[in-house]
């Protein structure tokens, strides 16, 4: 199993290791023929992503491009943030990226307090005390994802319920209906296999993706291998794998109407 795209790396831009150069001599390496340089979004105040740095990055990725051969492509994995669905991608961000990735992460600016605390602090204390949570608070967090999904042109959702307790089912059967691809991350699963059997139950297409921080990551699966192996995760369903493409993927679809 190789990726045919590298959906999902990082570089110094948030809080990789490598520049953009150096994922895509990696990526060489590995036989990986397309990247995506996907860093955190804005509203993180450490090592999120600067607008004013799109058109240098955007320089990088298509310099790289030529070094290289690696198809590299400019995308960004940007912050769920809150149940609005809104992430921290505005419409005025979309003619400058290729790809749109968006997951739930800690240690963000959210709008207010409120929006905070119904996200990540409830998930957060849950956990914290390891009590059971509340059918309440896995309702509220589902919905974080829906409306995002449904409010978005979400290429891939990275990591599901890394963080937070989530109805992963309704999550998928939401991705599955607009066309948002469900991402199997190679470094960690945040799903038990029985979510996992759920998912796949649903119909919902895949894509594998390193997640790398450090260029001596990309293309590397090995983890999300083992679990595809595991679970039986039918191959067709996974769409960048073993020289396959998506279809089509949902953010370029909306910005050819846009
Ligand atoms: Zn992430
Ligand atoms: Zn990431």
């Amino acid at each position: 199993m190789i990726l045919t795209t590298d959906y999902h790396t990082h570089t110094v831009y948030s809080h990789g290791k490598g520049k953009i150069i150096d994922n895509a001599l990696a990526a060489k390496e590995a036989g990986v023929k397309t990247i995506c340089i996907t860093d955190h979004g804005f509203s993180h105040p450490a090592y999120g992503m600067r607008r004013r740095k799109l058109d240098k990055m955007r320089n990088e990725c298509n310099l790289a491009k030529q070094e290289t051969g690696v198809n590299v492509l400019l995308g960004i994995e940007s912050n769920l943030l809150g149940v609005s669905g809104k992430t921290d991608v505005k419409i005025s961000d979309y003619d400058k990226l290729d790809v749109f990735l968006a997951g739930i992460h800690r240690f963000i600016l959210y709008d207010t307090l409120g929006e905070w605390f119904t996200l990540l602090g409830a998930n957060f204390l849950t956990r914290l005390f390891k009590k059971e949570p509340s059918k309440e608070l896995i309702k509220r967090t589902t919905k974080v994802y829906i409306n995002a999904i449904k409010n978005n042109p979400i290429d891939i959702l990275t990591h599901p319920g890394y963080l937070v307790f989530a109805d992963a089912e309704e999550v998928a059967k939401c991705c599955r209906d607009y066309g948002t691809l469900f991402e199997i991350n190679s470094r960690k699963s945040h799903l038990s296999d029985d979510d996992w059997v759920k998912v796949i139950n649903t119909g919902v297409d895949f894509v594998v993706n390193s997640d790398a921080h450090a260029p001596k990551n990309i293309g590397q699966i090995d983890y999300a291998k083992s679990l595809i192996e595991r679970l039986e995760i039918p191959l067709d369903r996974i769409k960048n794998i073993n020289g396959k493409t998506p279809e089509k993927l949902r953010f370029a679809e909306f910005k050819k109407g846009f």
